[in-house]
């Protein structure tokens, strides 16, 4: 079985996908407030969203991301998560992981710890209720605390993801840093992407270039760049003082695209090569054809054969250029 592998040699063993398109937040960033969802029959149910991912680990994948929409919104994603995890006890999967606004940890830690997964992306932009229900719209701050809790005692290990918002959440940069150091999880800074149909000022208002942020942090830290790669766009440091380690995710003032081991698929099956460009190819016309894979992974091989070399963000000249109209909802973050 010859590995995944694109026409830049790059070996594709990272796979993010969407089993949803749902949530059950609006955060202003990501989603308007009055989203309009996708009808169920276009979703790839359970079983071929297992039959997918199954056939990308088989083609060499390695480690698995899920993510929506908000994932554990999923009606009986527990099952998926329990099934596709036979694949960590061959040892074929290294990684099985997902990202979550913690809205429904507190319900979910302790299986999801038991059927392999091993660290958890949280997202959270601020430890301000008031903030946080105004840029989630619908999120309430303690029920995350209580998730973020419950993953603590099931022993997932969290990564806070933070968008750094230019107004929003610049005085917070110490708070939080503070508070993740104290509750033993790593913290990640992303900045925010021209994703979605949202007003274009809107975003630039709040863009808040993690050059800046980390500017900020080296005013007070000595921040020391760590080697690590995970063949996507963050980059980490060390602050000396503390030890701890921060991530800055920058897609759109770095190019990470040269060490790229990664693809998307969406909640309806298409899979996206690249983050930042349009083309796709839908996988679910193939899963539906057939009941064997040989269709899926043809179709697979021949959308890996034209992933392309790069991206076209550029936010340069304060104007939003190479921007895709997809919500990072539907492409899964
Ligand atoms: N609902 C889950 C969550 O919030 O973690 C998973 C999906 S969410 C789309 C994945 C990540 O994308 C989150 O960390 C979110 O903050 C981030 N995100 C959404 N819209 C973004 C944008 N316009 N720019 C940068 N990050 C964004
Ligand atoms: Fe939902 Fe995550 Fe988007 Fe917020 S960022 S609306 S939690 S999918």
């Amino acid at each position: 079985m010859t590995k995944l592998i694109d026409p830049f040699a790059r070996p594709i063993s990272y796979l993010r996908v969407s089993v949803t398109d749902r949530c059950d937040f609006r955060c202003t960033y990501c989603m308007a407030e009055h989203m309009q969802f996708l009808p169920k029959k276009d979703l790839l149910t359970l079983e071929e969203l297992d039959r997918l991912c199954s056939t990308f680990i088989r083609l060499g994948v390695e480690k698995l991301r899920i993510t929506g929409g908000e994932p554990l919104v999923r009606r009986d994603i527990m099952t998926f998560f329990k099934t596709i995890s036979r694949h960590l006890d061959t040892g074929a999967l290294r990684e099985l992981t997902l990202t979550t606004n913690g809205s429904q940890l507190a319900r979910f830690a302790d299986e999801l710890a038991a059927f392999g997964i091993r660290r958890v992306n949280v997202s959270l932009d601020t430890l301000d209720a008031a903030k946080f229900q105004a840029i989630t719209r619908w999120g309430r701050l303690p029920q995350v605390m209580e998730g973020l809790q419950a993953a603590k005692r099931a022993g997932l290990r969290v990564k806070i993801n933070t968008v750094a918002l230019k107004g929003f959440n610049e005085e917070e940069l110490f708070p939080l840093l503070d508070w993740c150091a104290g509750e033993g999880h790593d913290l990640t800074f992303i900045e925010v992407m021209p994703m979605g149909e949202m007003g274009e000022e809107m975003r630039l208002d709040q863009y808040w270039p993690l050059k800046d942020l980390r500017a900020r942090l080296a005013e007070r830290f000595t921040l020391t760049d760590l080697a690590e790669r995970t063949g996507g766009p963050a980059r980490y440091v060390r602050i000396e003082e503390t030890g701890q380690k921060v991530g800055f995710i920058t897609p759109l003032t770095h190019n990470f695209c040269e060490s790229c081991n990664r693809v998307r698929v969406t909640c309806t099956g298409e899979l996206f090569m690249c983050l930042g460009q349009e083309d796709n190819a839908d996988l679910r016309a193939p899963l539906r054809a057939s009941a064997d894979d040989a269709l899926l992974e043809q179709a697979i091989r021949a959308a890996i054969a034209r992933k392309p070399k790069g991206h076209d963000f550029d936010y340069s000249r304060q104007k939003v250029k190479g921007q895709v109209s997809r919500h990072m909802s539907h492409t899964g973050g």
